[in-house]
Parts: structure tokens; C-alpha cells; sequence
């Protein structure tokens, strides 16, 4: 059983420690900035066997090459389009990766569209999705397009409603504003806002969320329904014709929000 770890860093970033107590070894997902890692890992006398790596930007991998020269050994996983130097474990779409230290095996699923060899693992009920899918949002494109990054989140979101989603970044809140603002009528939105907040003014994270409620409150997941439409070609002045041209003007809109 592994048990996983919040670690913030930087202003917005979660960096996700996952633990096997009965060996004491980790592996961390996103290392962006390698100190805060360290000074778990050592604190709590573990060994970081493995480093998974959804993206190649710096608030994601700042902190691979110092983490590497304290643990030569470790394993690091990541997309080859990233080209991030210090990978030793190549993946694919739709390989599993198995984990011995954490007897754990992941999915690897390519999810383009934030970046082009952006990848997300999955082993049930865990995912890490990097800045693919937020809490309430989604990342920004900045390589791919739109009809990529679409189809890249109705991969995750056709994962099981009971899917942890352990995103990289605490952007829930503000997401959920825009969220309010395009679909005003939909109540489990206002519901979400309301317990984020709670959480918030305790200093608790808000993910991991779950695909059922990303699902029924995050506007990117909901392109099809009737309400969000209507707003975006209120906001463009034209119909879209398809739910790609409907997700392309809302992740614009939102840029600007
Ligand atoms: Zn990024």
C-alpha cells in the first residue's frame, strides 16, 4: 500500500510523494524543485527509487538533476518528444510501467495539447496529470491544439468516476470562478465553490478532486452541454459547429478572464 504525500512548492505547485512504508522507498511525480523533496525523504529516512515526469517545464523537472545526484540509481520516467536529458525510462502511450519498490503498475497515457509529449500516469485509483486536468480547469496550450488537448481530457475523463485526480497545481478556486461565470445554472459548481473555500481559509489542498466531480463541474469536461455553449457563441458572436471550436473559445476565454 502506498500512502501519498503533498509536498508544495513555489507559488501554486504540488509536488506528489507516493511512499511504500514496509520498504521505505518513494518515488515523486513533477519534481520541480528538489529541496522540499529532499527534506521529506530525509527527515523520514526513505530512498526516492523512482522520479515520474508528466512535462519538461521547469516547475516540473527543476529539481530531477540534483535529486539524481544524491540517488544515482533512481529511475526516471518521461516522454521522449520532452526530451528531458536526465531520463533513463523512455514511455509511450498506453505501456503500463511497473513499479516493483511500490508493487504498483502505471498507465502510461499520452495526453498532448499543454505540451506535445505531455503523459499522465495512471494505477487506479490514482492519477497524475501534470497541468493536463486541473480542479474546475484545464491546462493552457501552449504546443498543441485544441482538438488535441480535447481529446486528451476525454481520455482521463473516461477513467472511473472514483479516479483521484492529483493535478500539479492548487488552481481550483479560481477555475471555479470561471467555471460560475460560463455556467451559471449549474449547482454543484456553486456546492464546490463553497467547500473549496472551506478548505482554503484551513490551509487544505483541494486535490486530489475525483473524475465524477470534475466531470459535473469543470467547464472543459462539459463543452457539449447546452448552457456553456450559448455563453461562448454569446462571447464570439457565431455558432461554433463543433464542440472542438466550443472548447478552443472557452480555453481562450478563459486566458483572459
Ligand atoms: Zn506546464
Amino acid at each position: 500500500m502506498v500512502d501519498i504525500i503533498t509536498i508544495p512548492a513555489f507559488e501554486t505547485n504540488y509536488l506528489w510523494l507516493g511512499i511504500n512504508r514496509e520498504n521505505n522507498t518513494a518515488f515523486v511525480v513533477d519534481p520541480g524543485d528538489a529541496k522540499p523533496v529532499l527534506v521529506y525523504l530525509q527527515a523520514h529516512g526513505l530512498q526516492l527509487t523512482t522520479i515520474l515526469l508528466t512535462h519538461k517545464h521547469a516547475d516540473h523537472i527543476g529539481g530531477v538533476r540534483y535529486l539524481k545526484s544524491i540517488y544515482p540509481e533512481v529511475r526516471i520516467y518521461g516522454h521522449p518528444i520532452e526530451a528531458v536529458t536526465d531520463v533513463t525510462d523512455l514511455v509511450h502511450d498506453d505501456q503500463q510501467i511497473r513499479l516493483d519498490d511500490f508493487n504498483l503498475s502505471f498507465r502510461v497515457i499520452h495526453v498532448p495539447g499543454h505540451t506535445l509529449g505531455h503523459v499522465a500516469y495512471y494505477s487506479a485509483p490514482m492519477l497524475f496529470c501534470g497541468d493536463t486536468l486541473f480542479g474546475a480547469g484545464c491546462g493552457r496550450l501552449f504546443e498543441g491544439t485544441a482538438e488535441q488537448m480535447l481529446h486528451s481530457l476525454s481520455a482521463l475523463a473516461a477513467l472511473p468516476d472514483e479516479t483521484l485526480v492529483y493535478c500539479a497545481h492548487e488552481y481550483t478556486l479560481s477555475n471555479l470562478e470561471f467555471a460560475a461565470h460560463v455556467e451559471s445554472s449549474n449547482m454543484q459548481v456553486q456546492q464546490r465553490i463553497a467547500h473549496t473555500e472551506q478548505l482554503k481559509a484551513q490551509d487544505i489542498p483541494s486535490v486530489p478532486s475525483t473524475i465524477a466531480l470534475e466531470k459535473a463541474t469543470n467547464p472543459f469536461l462539459r463543452c457539449d452541454q447546452p448552457e456553456i455553449v450559448r455563453q461562448v457563441e454569446g462571447r464570439v458572436q457565431k455558432p461554433c459547429g463543433s464542440t472542438v471550436e466550443v472548447f478552443r473559445q472557452l480555453r481562450l476565454w478563459k486566458n483572459n478572464f
